[in-house]
């Protein structure tokens, strides 16, 4: 170990920065989160700093660095970018042994600053030791999306029943078991959810009575995996993977993002198999709660956002009236994840002022029953979840509504993925193009002028066209204005 890691209480005490730039200013704002007397000597200072001495956040002396400003210092930085003024005021420090750091010049500092991930009161250093300043960004972006943006919430939570929890559990062994069982349940779950008066109340509950730990319930995260590309899960939706006793998940998500989930965690399919059918509603609500109520954390996985089209809600509440705890962590919507992978925006200034998600079939395999007329008069992206058995009937009625049919449209067949298909027609030609393609699901139908932008392809050949019937998307505006 080439350098010794401490953390420095500085709060009231001197810290002297010479040079006025942004060098200076990046320390100037650490130093102040650590509640550090700031003291600048600059003859100039950049704007951020100058705001900071004119409302007297921090002390300015305009003037060149001199030896006495060291005096009473804690630690002093040489910020101001010029090797020659940085060495001076490095080399008078280690003469006073005063703990100096010179920005991005480690041979004339006695200390270095690490990269850090802040979660006050809990803060992670990271230091390379000098030798590779990206490598320790990668680190620091790593742990970031590791720890939960409320795990100081939960660290002073914690604290504020450490004197509680002492008095009440005398045996130290016993004491750390306690604390185990706080951060790996329930306790923390609600409190890194954000709900920190369950939180409260469950370890109230605990605390006072120690000794029959009643089994607490569980919780459930109800989690938007997104379109299918693990790298658009988010950091939250990533977490509770990690976390989860048990993950319950549909058709919709692949191998690639249960791959994410722990280890250890029991896994349960409740999507439709070839020819099978899928759980039933009910019954995916009672294993929920099940799960739940013997204390596991468990985590419904769904496809895209949980609720759109994700019947998300309907557990939610069923999971709230049961009196469990519920999490939502929204995903990336399909409409969204295809509009990027396919490079076709949903709305635009010039062609489309709105976007309507729409399912295309009703309850059972039904045809939708949708509002046509309004669909087909508006100026908008219409995103067709679940239309593909139905595009022709879809096609046909907007028509029958008005629409023209040269509207282009798109189909999105496992956007996202490796497989993804991007398939270009009409609204006239929906079920040619779904044919032609031999497109089966999960896609989207989009249509409006923007589908004009979707280029025709499969994901390993995105900018390669297959000749489509498509129109450019002037055209298809003139002939919408029209
Ligand atoms: N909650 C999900 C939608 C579930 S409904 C979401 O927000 O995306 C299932 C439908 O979503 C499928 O029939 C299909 O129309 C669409 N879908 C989901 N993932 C998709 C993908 N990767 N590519 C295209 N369509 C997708």
């Amino acid at each position: 170990m080439d350098y010794f890691p401490i953390f420095l209480a500085l709060r009231g005490r001197k810290a002297l920065i010479v040079g006025g730039g942004d060098i200076a200013a990046r320390k100037v704002r650490l130093l102040r989160k650590a509640g550090a007397a700031t003291v600048i000597v600059a003859p100039a200072l950049c704007g951020e700093l100058r705001a900071l001495a004119a409302s007297g956040d921090v002390e300015w002396h305009a003037r060149p660095f001199a030896e006495a400003d060291l005096d009473g210092a804690a630690v002093a930085f040489a910020a101001t970018g010029i090797e020659r003024v940085d060495s001076d005021v490095a080399a008078a420090a280690q003469r006073a042994g005063i703990a100096v750091n010179a920005v991005d010049r480690p041979a004339l500092s006695s200390f270095v600053v690490p990269a850090i991930v802040d979660r006050s009161p809990i803060v992670v250093g990271i230091s390379t030791g000098g030798t590779a300043p990206v490598l320790a960004r990668r680190i620091r972006a790593e742990i970031e999306s590791r720890l939960p943006a409320n795990l100081g919430r939960l660290a002073r939570f914690a604290d504020s029943f450490r004197s509680a929890v002492k008095a009440k559990i005398g045996d130290a062994g016993a004491r750390r078991r306690f604390w185990e069982h706080v951060f790996d349940g329930p306790v923390a779950a609600n409190m890194l959810a954000g709900d920190e008066h369950r939180a409260r109340e469950r370890m109230l509950s605990m605390v006072n009575r120690p000794a029959e730990q009643p089994r607490a319930d569980g919780m459930v995260h109800i989690v938007g995996a997104g379109p299918g590309d693990p790298d658009l899960l988010t950091f939250r939706a990533m977490r509770a993977m990690q976390a989860a006793d048990v993950v319950v998940y549909d058709r919709l998500i692949g191998d690639d993002i249960l791959d994410y989930v722990r280890r250890d965690a029991e896994r349960i399919y409740v999507g439709k198999a070839a020819a099978n059918h899928a759980m039933p509603q009910d019954e995916i609500n009672a294993l929920l709660l099940h799960h739940a109520r013997a204390g596991r954390i468990v985590v419904r996985l769904k496809g895209g956002d949980p609720f759109v089209f994700g019947r998300g809600g309907e557990e939610m509440t069923y999971l709230r009236a049961a009196g469990i705890a519920v999490e939502i962590v929204p995903g990336i919507t399909a409409a969204a994840g295809c509009a990027a992978a396919a490079g076709l925006p949903l709305t635009h200034r010039d062609f489309a002022s709105g976007v309507t998600f729409v399912a295309g079939h009703g309850k059972g395999d039904s045809e939708p029953d949708l509002d046509w007329a309004s669909l087909a008069a508006s100026r908008q992206t219409i995103v067709v979840y679940m239309g593909v058995a139905t595009a022709g009937t879809i096609g046909a009625r907007l028509i029958g509504h008005g629409m023209d049919p040269a509207t282009p449209a798109a189909v999105i067949e496992n956007g996202t993925r490796p497989d993804q298909i991007v398939a270009c027609g009409t609204v006239a030609t929906l079920a040619q193009t779904v044919a032609r393609r031999g497109i089966a699901g999960p896609a989207l139908l989009v249509i409006g002028a923007v589908a004009a932008l979707a280029q025709e392809s499969t994901a390993r050949e995105t900018h390669q066209s297959y000749a489509p019937d498509a129109v450019p998307l002037a055209t298809a505006a003139g002939a919408l204005a029209g």
